[in-house]
């Protein structure tokens, strides 16, 4: 087997997707599907990776994980490694070099050659693409696996611009909370439309962007001198997609690269969609005319789910994966879940990985005792800045506008780090954001505060609790 070890690009990647995860709230997801990825060991430029059950194996690739994997590895290590993932039930996991384990690896290597379609193996291996849907979008973001319910006027709208791109609504955006479905529509019309484009041979070039991503190549290409290569490629989109804008506040020179963007393309009735977590008049630090090409065209907001609709939602889920959950838990999770899909489709998949990996079928008492954490989190999409800053300010005696304040003497200074760090823990806020609500502080001063709790969280034991408790009081503000 040579001398390979990637397990500590292994590590890393892990650490790197779960903080990823838990910037965009989705920690539960997280622990859900992550935690029982296991490393078993590495040969040339491939690492095994085990998985609980099919079904687990089958998930990664359809949510997408393994292209996050192998991305994150090769961010990180600068090579393309192969991932493969072989199914060990929990019991013979952590049998780290076992022959088994070893062997399974070998023979799926030939078992399971490149580019073959590999569901019935018991090893998926990934680096090699061979989907035939457009590869920056998610397979199962489709219209038919959303269910519109109180949201289809957004959902009638996407479809409009998926059939008829340029010419329906342009630009269309997509608003709304976290979780509500906004990246899955957004999705929806890229995988329409890259079908039909499909099918009718009339190839049109879609593309799928965060604005993040958007900012980072953006950036980048201003370092290395490719402007107009990142020019080129953005005004050449038939379909422009760009997911969660509120992240364009306060980068001036992106939105000024933005809004030409947005000109060349509207201009030559090239499809524009954009998502937002908030309506495009609550954006703070944006260009006027570029909040004015956002309001163009139609702006559409998605709503939180009624108890029917969750019903339908888990339904929906359920038969997509060919699974079957007693109805009285499906209405548990119905009645309790109304912050968000993501919640709803978290605690659906806790019982299906309980059921899969115990072969038990699940018992009310006992759903309800796997749901709990999911049953007690408040919506803390409604938690303000304020709402933490109160809380902390009040517990450790110091007024609401000295920890707002750009003063730094200790008393004061490690109470503002404590909220800073809960309000990057709870709060989808960005860096900016908080600096700006914290005696208008820059990124780097948020992220060094934090930083400076996390180090305090390794040697004083008792700072945890407190956390808890702090977070515990600035949830309850808002049962
Ligand atoms: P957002 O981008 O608004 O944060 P996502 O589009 O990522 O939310 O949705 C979160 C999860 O919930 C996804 O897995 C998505 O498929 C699912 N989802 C959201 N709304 C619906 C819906 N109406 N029907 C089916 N699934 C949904
Ligand atoms: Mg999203």
């Amino acid at each position: 087997m040579g001398n390979w070890d990637y397990s500590t690009f292994w590590t890393e990647a892990i650490k790197q997707i779960q903080s990823d995860f838990s910037k965009q709230s989705r920690d539960q997801e997280f622990k859900i599907w992550f935690s029982s990825i296991k490393y078993i060991n590495s040969d040339e430029l491939a690492v095994n990776i085990s998985v609980p059950s099919n079904f687990y194996q089958a998930q990664i690739k359809q949510r997408g994980y393994d292209s996050i994997i192998q991305n994150k590895l090769k961010e990180i290590s600068g090579q393309d490694i192969i991932v493969r993932f072989i199914v060990l039930p929990q019991t013979e996991q952590n049998t780290e070099n076992s022959s088994k384990s070893s062997d399974e690896a070998h023979n799926t290597k030939t078992a399971a050659p490149e580019n073959s379609d590999e569901n019935h193996s018991s090893v998926v291996q990934i680096g090699i693409k061979n989907d035939a849907g457009h590869p920056q979008l998610r397979a199962d973001y489709t219209f038919d696996s959303f269910v519109s319910g109180e949201n289809a006027f957004a959902y009638n709208a996407a479809q409009a611009v998926a059939k008829n791109p340029g010419y329906a609504y342009n630009p269309l955006l997509i608003y709304g909370g976290v979780g509500l479905g906004k990246t899955h529509l957004m999705q929806a019309i890229g995988n329409l439309a890259y079908t039909e484009s499909q099918s009718s041979n009339t190839k049109k070039n879609i593309i799928y962007i965060t604005a993040e991503t958007f900012t980072n190549e953006f950036i980048q290409s201003i370092h290395s001198s490719s402007q107009t290569k990142f020019k080129n490629k953005y005004r050449s989109a038939d379909i422009l997609l760009i997911d969660d804008i509120h992240f364009f506040q306060n980068k001036d020179g992106t939105q000024e690269e933005l809004f030409h963007t947005f000109n060349a393309l509207y201009d030559s009735f090239k499809q524009i969609v954009f998502t937002c977590d908030r309506p495009i008049s609550e954006l703070k630090n944006l260009t006027e005319r570029l909040r004015s090409r956002f309001e163009r065209g139609l702006n559409v907001d998605l709503q939180v789910p009624q108890y029917e609709t969750r019903r339908a939602i888990l339904e929906k889920k359920m038969s997509k994966k060919n699974i079957h959950i007693s109805p009285e838990i499906i209405d548990i999770i119905a009645q309790n879940v109304s912050t968000n899909v993501r919640d709803l489709e978290a605690s659906l998949t806790k019982i299906i990985a309980y059921t899969e990996l115990t072969e038990k079928e699940v018992s009310v008492e006992k759903a309800q005792q796997l749901l709990r954490d999911i049953f007690n989190s408040p919506k803390t999409g409604n938690i303000t800045i304020d709402d933490i800053q109160k809380t902390v300010a009040n517990y450790y005696n110091i007024s609401f506008s000295d920890i707002k304040s750009k003063k730094r003497s200790k008393n004061i200074l490690f109470p503002r780090q404590i909220a800073m760090y809960i309000a990057r823990q709870i709060t989808e806020f960005s860096l900016t954001e908080l600096g700006a609500e914290f005696g208008g502080k820059d990124h780097t001063t948020v992220m060094h505060s934090i930083e400076k709790i996390e180090e305090t969280l390794q040697t004083d034991i008792t700072l945890e609790n407190t956390l808890q408790t702090l977070i515990r009081s600035i949830k309850e503000i808002k049962k």
